[in-house]
């Protein structure tokens, strides 16, 4: 009913990286109540938390002022109530909170050098904060250490389609499922956590598609398989290379394809002799007659896909994982055409967006390398300034490390909150409590905000203008509903202003400006400009035409890659770093749930989802909380080598019995406090789905 609003704005679900838009009704100043429209990700679909997952943007703990740290505050930690901040902070004029930020953070630069202040932005912000969040350290620093959360998600993924297709991008939108016949989803639960990429994966298997689903929880989907690989934790490698060796063996692979679009085959094919089903169903635990079965089905297949999500990424080995899964699909001639691709699901609204805009240390806006001198110079013509370090920074994890050295002492944190986020949380914890000088820039106190020097009160998504990219590629407007509370600002403005104070030059009047810089140096904008995001609301990359709407589908034609071929890496069996034992017996996973997204700073402050899903949890297989003389519901303590945690556990049959599923929200009993940060050499992504736990009645 109209009369229920004032206004209707539409906008992107600031959530997950399906990218649903949404219509925000809005009435007196206040966002009343969401709707899905008709977003080419989501056709008007939305799921729980885009509809009802939005009030968080009127909490009464909202910062709506600039705060600095009191002289006589208790000493850093997590020692800030949100509601009740007054005994650890000060309220200041923006004035004096950017002053003292950028000049503590150009003080800690003259004195120790540029290094020694690094970045963590965020994919919760837009594709131009992102942009300019980067050129700040860049520019304004001299180096690389700039990231956000992607290395914690899909930093593998991307390593390993960047080496071995040339791009870091999705070959095809998840819409494409509807012309495929055969589709495997590996280590992503898109129920829980890309709800409406799942109704079309569920429509799918509807009109007769095969659903291959492989995860070592029997989870949701599981429902719609036509084969469910329960496989052990950590055994991807070795399963994914017995179905390979079983399409060599057979002769089932398409030789036309891999003559024509790719290099390395033989090699590949003699490593893949190495891994007969039957030789590895004691490995991975699947049987050797299904690993055969699901080779048949994926490979004979005349359109197949390939979705992908944390559970292959977050492992010591998450690159040869997903070197796996791109093998896999080249050798069935399962890339470029209609229903055929490979998808790693992302998990922020804009985890694509920010790394397309160079928010990582190792490439600058779309993936041209920092190595090279004239990429570099391509970038400071534009910028109007000096040259930069040639060398990639470091990464999320190397940053906390670095701090722990002594190397880094001041950062600025935008909308990141590692103090949740990072493996062996204590580890970056007490990395920010030693920090000089800590800049967080955040819509609440956030656990990492408690380390704050100064706290830059910034806008939520529906508070704000900005582009964001989807999983699929598609470049997308977001607009805003209502304005910022209090003194709050956008979050672009706030990083102007800080580039200003340490003597940059900059001077954007609005997003739409930052978006045309960003286009002289990205080709993938070409075609896609900021009138024509307004006015049609959403264009995928890469764009052939000002009246295309982008191509869904890529590389039929070739790879960006030398002489247009993809490759193929042969993976070699990697057991995970914190392998079980006597004293640590069970295996612990993390991940997320439907209600609650990432560090649940939001969600959390979401009535109707924090209603729904109030209270840290756990989950295990009945007959482990049986042993353990644990009823449901019960409470159990988790310990790793890292530390420990006590919370509910629930019954849950899609666990298996050796192992314990924890999603990472909660704060009172925060997961990370006991994974493991050992990382990939590649992505340098931790090992977030393998640690080994001890698990006790408490
Ligand atoms: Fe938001 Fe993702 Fe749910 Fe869509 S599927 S409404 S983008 S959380």
């Amino acid at each position: 009913d109209s009369a229920d609003f004032d206004e209707e704005v539409k906008s992107i679900c600031p959530f997950c990286g399906v990218g649903c838009q949404v219509s925000l009704k809005v009435k007196n100043g206040k966002v009343k109540y969401v709707e899905g429209i008709n977003g080419p990700a989501n056709e008007g679909r939305l799921c729980v938390k885009g509809r009802f997952g939005f009030d968080y943007i009127h909490h009464p703990h909202r910062l709506t002022k600039p705060l600095i740290r009191r002289d006589d505050a208790p000493a850093k930690g997590l020692n800030v109530d949100p509601g009740n901040w007054q005994e650890v902070f000060r309220e200041a004029s923006w004035d004096e909170a950017l002053d003292l930020a950028a000049g503590a953070l150009k003080g800690l630069k003259d004195t120790h050098g540029g290094t020694s202040v690094a970045g963590f932005g965020s994919a919760k912000c837009t594709n131009e904060e992102a942009y300019l969040f980067q050129k700040f350290i860049r520019q304004g620093f001299g180096h690389n250490n700039v990231d956000h959360c992607t290395r914690l998600c899909h930093a593998s993924s991307v390593a390993a389609l960047i080496e071995n297709v040339g791009s870091g991008a999705v070959t095809a939108t998840f819409n494409q499922i509807e012309n495929a016949d055969v589709a495997i989803i590996i280590g992503a639960n898109p129920l829980e956590n890309h709800p409406v990429a799942a109704t079309y994966f569920k429509q799918f298997t509807k009109r007769g598609g095969k659903l291959i689903v492989m995860d070592p929880r029997g989870q949701g989907m599981k429902r719609f398989a036509t084969h469910m690989l329960q496989f052990r934790p950590g055994a991807d490698v070795s399963m994914l290379n017995a179905i390979m060796h079983v399409i060599v063996e057979e002769g089932l692979y398409d030789q036309q394809y891999i003559a024509a679009f790719t290099e390395n085959w033989e090699a590949e094919k003699k490593h893949l002799a190495q891994f007969p089903p039957e030789k590895m169903e004691g490995i991975c635990g699947v049987p050797a007659e299904t690993l055969r079965a699901v080779a048949r089905d994926f490979a004979t297949a005349k359109a197949g896909m390939i979705f992908w999500g944390m559970g292959v990424s977050q492992h010591i080995h998450g690159t040869d994982n997903s070197r796996c899964l791109i093998s896999l699909a080249l050798m069935c001639g399962h890339v470029g055409r209609p229903g055929t691709g490979l998808h790693p699901l992302r998990g922020q609204n804009n985890v694509q967006g920010a790394s397309d805009a160079g928010l990582v240390p190792m490439f600058l806006p779309d993936y041209q390398t920092v190595t090279d001198d004239g990429v570099r110079r391509a970038f400071t013509e534009v910028w109007q300034s000096g040259d930069f370090s040639n060398q990639k920074g470091l990464t999320v994890t190397e940053i906390m490390d670095a701090v722990h050295d002594d190397k880094i002492k001041g950062m600025y944190i935008l909308g990141e909150n590692p103090a949740m986020s990072d493996p062996d949380v204590e580890h970056a914890r007490d990395a920010l409590a030693k920090l000089e000088h800590l800049v967080v820039q955040d819509i609440f106190i956030t656990e990492t905000a408690n380390y704050a020097d100064v706290i830059l009160p910034a806008s939520a998504f529906y508070e704000k203008s900005g582009t964001v990219t989807n999983t699929n590629r598609q470049v997308q407007m977001g607009r805003p509903a209502v304005t910022p509370p209090g003194e709050a600002r956008e979050d672009w403005a706030i990083t102007v202003e800080l580039a200003n104070r340490i003597g940059l030059d900059w001077s954007y009047d609005s997003p739409a400006d930052v978006f045309a810089e960003m286009k002289v140096n990205m080709r993938s904008l070409d075609n896609i400009t900021w009138e024509r995001l307004e006015r049609e609301g959403a264009v995928t990359y890469p764009c052939k035409g000002p009246d295309q709407p982008g191509e869904s589908v890529v590389f039929g034609d070739g790879f960006p890659r030398p002489e247009g071929r993809a490759k193929f890496t042969p993976a070699a069996i990697i057991p995970p770093d914190d392998v079980p034992d006597a004293e640590y017996p069970m295996i612990l996973t993390t991940g997320r749930q439907l209600e609650h997204w990432h560090t649940g700073s939001m969600t959390r402050r979401a009535s109707v989802l924090d209603a729904v899903e109030p209270e840290a949890n756990c989950s295990m297989h009945p007959a482990t909380l049986r042993k353990l003389g644990v009823e449901p519901g019960g409470m159990v303590r988790l310990s790793t080598k890292r530390g420990s945690i006590r919370i509910m556990a629930r019954a849950d049959r899609a666990v298996a019995p050796d192992m314990v599923f924890l999603p990472f929200a909660y704060v009172e009993a925060a997961a990370n406090i006991l994974t493991n940060p050992a990382v990939d050499p590649y992505g340098k992504i931790p090992e977030f789905k393998f640690s080994a736990v001890k698990v006790e009645a408490a």
